[in-house]
């Protein structure tokens, strides 16, 4: 029998799969494709402000992240101060892509020796299951996960990675990714009645005018954080274990995911 069920290859189950891989146990992760995921938007990108949400010592969620991936550095200048701060990124593919079936699980049932979750496709048994689903979570763990959402955009290169603050917490992030287009988000976080073309269109125009990138295209996706226990929300119910959230900070809250989920695992 599979050790490890994951639902979701966001960056929670995919980081969490990688890391309960490496630990020696078998893992299937399954995945529906929902087009506002919160990961197909991410740029990966660890700001050290963001990293405080989760207190306590972030070393061993950075550790984590550099054993399985290629940690970035990226010397970002801060408009319109004009001073410099270093961000680590991920590049999103090296993170999520990894191995998965695709379905749409609908429900999940816990006996005495195995957990079996029903999808589409099929019916996938094993001892344990990870519900990494962001915020569709709820319909398969009972939780309480919202979210806010946003656009990031692709365009064309950039001479330099920028830092722009338009608003107080607010700021327009750029930077090019490996395949040679930069990404450009601005940390807009809206309810979904207010995604609409004309926010689209503002969102559009403030990351080409900040970054001067052209020839934008929108991604929009969902940021899931846990509402009780911001931002992070990794809780366990007999077989089943929840792990999804990190609102802004998904990458280290992947890894700090992760890590709980294995010491859940260990009896810890
Ligand atoms: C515009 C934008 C920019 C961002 N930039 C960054 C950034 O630079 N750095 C950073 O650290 N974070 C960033 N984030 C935040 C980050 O994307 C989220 O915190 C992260 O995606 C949460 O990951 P998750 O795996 O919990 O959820 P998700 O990414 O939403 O993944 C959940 C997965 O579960 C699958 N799923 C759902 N229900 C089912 C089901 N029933 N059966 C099978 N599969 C299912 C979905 O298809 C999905 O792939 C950004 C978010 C947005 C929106």
């Amino acid at each position: 029998m599979i050790d490890v069920i994951v639902i979701g290859a966001g960056l929670f189950g995919s980081v969490i799969a990688r890391h309960l891989t490496a630990l020696g146990y078998s893992v299937l992760v399954i995945d529906n494709k929902e087009p506002t995921a919160g990961s197909r938007a991410a740029g990966c990108v660890i700001k050290p402000s963001w990293l405080t949400n989760f207190g306590g010592s972030l070393d061993p969620c950075m550790d984590l992240l550099k054993l399985y991936y290629q940690v970035h550095t990226v010397e970002f200048t801060i408009h319109p101060s004009g001073f410099k701060t270093t961000c680590g990124r991920i590049e999103p593919g090296d993170i999520l892509g990894g191995p998965h079936i695709n379905d749409h699980i609908s429900d999940v049932r816990q006996y005495p020796d195995r957990v079996v979750a029903s999808g589409s496709v099929g019916d996938y048994t094993a001892k344990r299951i990870v519900v990494a689903a962001g915020i569709w979570s709820p319909e398969l763990y009972s939780c309480d996960v919202s979210a806010k959402l946003g656009w990031s955009f692709r365009g064309s290169p950039i001479p330099n990675p920028v830092i722009d603050t338009w608003a107080p917490y607010r700021q327009v992030v750029a930077f090019n990714m490996s395949d040679g287009r930069s990404w450009i988000g601005d940390g807009t976080a809206l309810i979904p009645k207010s995604i609409t073309p004309e926010r689209l269109a503002v969102s559009q125009a403030r990351c080409s005018a900040k970054s001067g990138a052209t020839d934008l295209q929108p991604t929009l996706g969902a940021r899931p954080y846990a509402v009780t226990t911001a931002p992070c929300l990794v809780a366990e119910n007999g077989r089943a274990i929840l792990a999804t959230g990190g609102a802004k900070s998904g990458t280290v809250g992947a890894a700090y995911a992760a890590l709980r989920v294995a010491a859940i695992l260990r009896g810890k």
